[in-house]
């Protein structure tokens, strides 16, 4: 229930374009940039061709693309700039791996990485950490919040900052430079819900509601997502709130990787009287596995070739493999299985690993481990969350257990210190 929402919300948003604020040829989506191709240009002859039909046919481009948007010959890749005035970019392939030219990127994989002491294994490493959602009084909005009777309510945005708090302790302290892309419970857009109203009324009457309610009746309305207040606050808790985090990310943190701290959930159905599972489980996201109507997003296209020819996914990839093992063997999960591959394909060998065309993964210029464990209405979680934090173990439902955001916490740092003690000869 869970995802089946979220994918049906978020595919809503999808296809619509506000094309009345942009020339009629543009089609970009949902607060999108215009792409900027002539950025490619400076990725001419970095890549061979086999190593991007590869990238397009096992990760980005897995669900199929109309023919005209990237057309693979042999010397050059020809991409659609815009269907409209029929204009195209050309890549050009490197003849081999001798002749490529180095691949520009202002991110340093750990093979590039300054020699470090063992002890100090992420020194001179720059890591972002992105506690996913905002919490606080927030979270009622995002739809990250639950209560079972008189508990402490469950907010994700709360959960994630405190895993991020501690996360950060452990990995200064292995030598890491650790940024936060938010550090408190307040959003980093300056937008709120009220400044999308226009913007929501237009995508819904692009999408078939010819006259958009106002405002929702009561929680439980099926007919919620078709208010313009449950699309402009949609807007702003997660198009608006994500590009402003991208732009810190990309303009002013620059990091060589950004972690995006989540927790999962299977459908709790009323938030004030939730229902409790036995099922958990963990799986971890890296960018890839575009959609045919995504791609048909001038910008989105743009972003996924732009972040194709970086080359993030070589880093990012046996990142996520390794930080997912970690996790597997500390938390005793068992790996997600997504109930349809209509919008991920599995990548990587741990088993854990998922390419999926987030927002973030997208717009993070930089390698993203968008990581996924713990239902928190499993009964399990529920109790750990409710313990809250502390240090040692206690017994919980009978066994004895860390604090659960210290075992997020450590098996991300523990896997992170496997990746890179290996790469930098530790
Ligand atoms: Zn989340």
């Amino acid at each position: 229930m869970w995802r089946r929402r979220l994918i049906r919300s978020s595919s809503f948003l999808f296809t619509a374009i506000f094309a009345a604020s942009l020339p009629a040829a543009d089609n970009i989506s949902v607060l999108g940039n215009k792409p900027r191709w002539d950025v490619l240009e400076h990725y001419q002859q970095t890549i061979t061709h086999d190593e991007f039909a590869h990238l397009i046919n096992d990760v980005y481009g897995t669900h199929g693309f109309a023919p005209d948007l990237i057309e693979i010959k042999d010397d050059t890749a020809r991409i659609l700039m815009n269907r409209g005035s029929q204009k195209f970019f050309t890549l050009r392939f490197a003849a081999g791996d001798s002749s490529r030219k180095v691949v520009p990127r202002l991110w340093w994989p750990a093979k590039f990485l300054p020699p470090a002491r063992q002890d100090k294994p992420l020194s001179s490493l720059r890591i972002a950490l992105d506690p996913g959602h905002l919490g606080g009084k927030w979270a009622k909005m995002e739809e990250r919040w639950f209560q079972v009777g008189d508990s402490k309510p469950v907010q994700e945005g709360d959960l994630t900052l405190c895993v991020a708090r501690l996360l950060a302790e452990r990995l200064r302290g292995l030598g890491a430079k650790v940024s936060f892309v938010r550090n408190d419970g307040e959003p980093t857009t300056a937008k709120r819900p009220d400044d999308f109203r226009k913007l929501a009324r237009k995508i819904l009457i692009k999408n078939g509601v010819p006259q958009p309610r106002t405002d929702v009746l009561d929680p439980t309305d099926p007919a919620k997502e078709q208010t313009i207040h449950w699309q402009s606050e949609i807007l702003f808790y997660r198009y608006s709130e994500i590009r402003r985090r991208a732009a810190l990310v990309n303009f002013k943190l620059h990091p060589d990787l950004v972690l995006c701290l989540h927790f999962n959930a299977e459908g709790w159905g009323d938030p004030n009287n939730p229902t409790l599972t036995d099922i958990n489980h963990l799986h971890l996201l890296v960018n890839g596995s575009y959609l045919a109507e995504e791609l048909e997003f001038d910008d989105q296209r743009f972003e996924m070739i732009r972040r194709l020819l970086s080359r993030a996914y070589e880093e990012e990839l046996p990142v996520a493999d390794t930080i997912a093992l970690r996790m597997a063997r500390e938390t005793g999960l068992p790996p997600y299985a997504y109930p349809t591959t209509n919008s991920t394909t599995k990548v990587g060998a741990s088993g854990y690993v998922y390419a999926r065309n987030l927002l973030a993964t997208r717009l993070y210029r930089c390698p993203v481990v968008y990581c996924e464990p713990y239902v928190m209405n499993s009964k399990d979680v529920f109790a750990r969350i409710q313990a809250g934090d502390y240090q040692g173990t206690r017994n919980i439902n009978g066994v004895e257990r860390k604090s659960i955001f210290r075992e997020y916490a450590d098996s991300v740092a523990d896997g992170l210190v496997e990746y890179y003690s290996k790469m930098r000869g530790l």
